[in-house]
């Protein structure tokens, strides 16, 4: 990642997307991105082509992102696939409303969970290069120690596949640990994916 700015890395993410017509985030550092900023985490629930969970760290001025069609599981024998996407601007973290018809990802979006994560390996976005991390979640709803690996590198035609994993410690649950996304509600707004569907466009700034 050295080398390469927050905004270079956002050129995927940019190049999917009109912002003349989504309400998504640019990426252009909004209001509040200045001063609490290190390792936050956002879970949200996307009901687009299948509906599926975004999972996203903060690493080095970006949200690395994953799409995790099962959710995460606090069952630390549930492997769930995490697919990864390109790196979202750290304004997504708060984003929760209808991506218009039409455009990439259609269709309405919660934030499930958000807070903050502690890295459990040292030099993290190093780490993540190499595909392996641990780190403690801290968040309304998930607590605890988590890790994503890969296990399929991408190369060869094949598409790039990790696992999210929960570790086991005291916060480890048992087989309940995924909600179910028809009645999950946001964190920020308590809104489910039909509140944000039927009310809309975006929702008012909650931070
Ligand atoms: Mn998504």
């Amino acid at each position: 990642m050295s080398g390469k700015d927050a905004g270079e890395r956002l050129s995927t993410y940019r190049g999917k997307r009109h912002f003349d017509s989504t309400a998504e985030p640019e990426g252009d550092g909004g209001p509040g991105e200045d001063g609490d900023a290190g390792h936050r985490f956002v879970v949200q629930i996307h009901d687009a082509t299948t509906l599926h969970f975004d999972f996203r760290l903060e690493v080095e001025g970006v949200l690395k992102s994953w799409s995790v069609p099962k959710g995460p599981s606090t069952d630390p024998h549930d492997k769930r696939l995490a697919m990864p996407t390109e790196d979202h601007p750290l304004e997504y973290r708060t984003f929760e409303g209808v991506i218009p018809r039409g455009e990439y990802g259609a269709g309405p979006v919660i934030v499930w969970d958000t807070g903050t994560y502690e890295p459990l390996k040292a030099d993290f976005a190093r780490a993540l290069e190499k595909g392996h991390v641990s780190f403690r979640l801290r968040g309304a709803k998930l607590r605890g120690a988590w890790a994503l690996t890969r296990f399929r590198s991408g190369e060869e035609g094949e598409r790039e596949a990790w696992l999210l994993v929960k570790e086991n410690d005291g916060r480890a649950g048992s087989a309940h640990g995924t909600p179910d996304p028809a009645r999950a509600r946001s964190a920020l707004s308590g809104r489910t994916l039909r509140g944000v569907a039927e009310a809309g466009g975006p929702a008012p700034d909650f931070i």
